[in-house]
């Protein structure tokens, strides 16, 4: 039988500061499993960036350990580390981290380039994303021709390309208005029916709502963990 997506035991981590070391994360344990919807939430400080970092396996943890998908990947490296989380997972920034430079074909195909895709194929399944996102009319466009939230559109697009079965998103609607937020949450929604495990960080009661499990991180701790009904979709998610 299949384990759980995310399997975090006795998790610790540590920064080495000036001052000596600096505990961020303090004995952190949680289990998702496939077709969840966590909301991270928590104060400024409490050490949700650096959890999602080690869930995106962009940072290890000082102890503890970390499967995914039943693999235990808290010490891989290098090419090893590379390959499971092309393969598995899609990020997601608050900051949208698109290439200014260049089309959202090019943007949402960008992973793809490292992948050894000839162009051709990477531009069909970009548009076909850029498609599910609501953005079949803009292909050629550049991010600053773009709204704030049509970026974030994007950047789900690019997140989308490896067909991952994880989402991590990291405040992810923190640069949006609140109208703007709904309505990538209600994307977000869309891609979790569709059975991708979806893990995002927000410190809006409001935008945590829409996932079906509120997790909340005090002081590097898990203070709470609760599942929900996730709100109903509000409105036509692709407007
Ligand atoms: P959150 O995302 O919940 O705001 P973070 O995980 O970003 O919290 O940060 C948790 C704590 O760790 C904060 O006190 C922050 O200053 C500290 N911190 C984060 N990254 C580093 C780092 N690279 N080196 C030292 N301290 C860090
Ligand atoms: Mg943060």
């Amino acid at each position: 039988m299949p384990g759980h997506v995310i399997e975090v035991k006795n998790l610790y981590k540590d920064y080495q500061t000036a001052a000596g070391k600096f505990p961020v994360l303090k004995e952190v344990n949680l289990e998702i499993d496939a077709g969840d919807f966590v909301a991270i939430m928590g104060p400024s400080g409490s050490g949700k960036s650096t959890f999602m970092n080690i869930l995106g396996c962009l940072d290890q943890p000082s102890s503890g350990e970390y499967m995914l998908n039943d693999q235990p990947v808290a010490r891989l490296q290098g090419d090893r580390l590379a390959k499971v989380r092309n393969q598995t997972i899609g990020f997601v920034f608050q900051g949208f981290n698109l290439l200014a430079r260049s089309s959202l074909l090019d943007n949402v195909a960008l992973p793809l380039v490292y992948a050894g895709i000839d162009k051709p194929k990477r531009h069909a399944r970009a548009r076909v994303l850029l498609e599910k996102v609501g953005l079949a009319n803009h292909v050629n466009s550049h991010p600053n021709q773009i709204s704030g939230g049509q970026q974030q559109r994007v950047a789900i697009a690019r997140a989308l390309i490896n067909r991952p079965s994880l989402i991590l998103a990291d405040e992810p609607t923190g640069n949006l208005d609140s109208k703007t937020s709904e309505e990538i949450m209600a994307l977000f929604g869309e891609l979790n029916r569709e059975g991708i495990t979806i893990v995002l960080v927000t410190h809006e009661p409001d935008i945590a709502e829409h996932a079906s499990r509120q997790v909340r991180f005090l002081d590097g701790k898990i203070v709470e963990d609760t599942r929900t009904a996730p709100i109903a979709v509000k409105g036509a998610p692709h407007v």
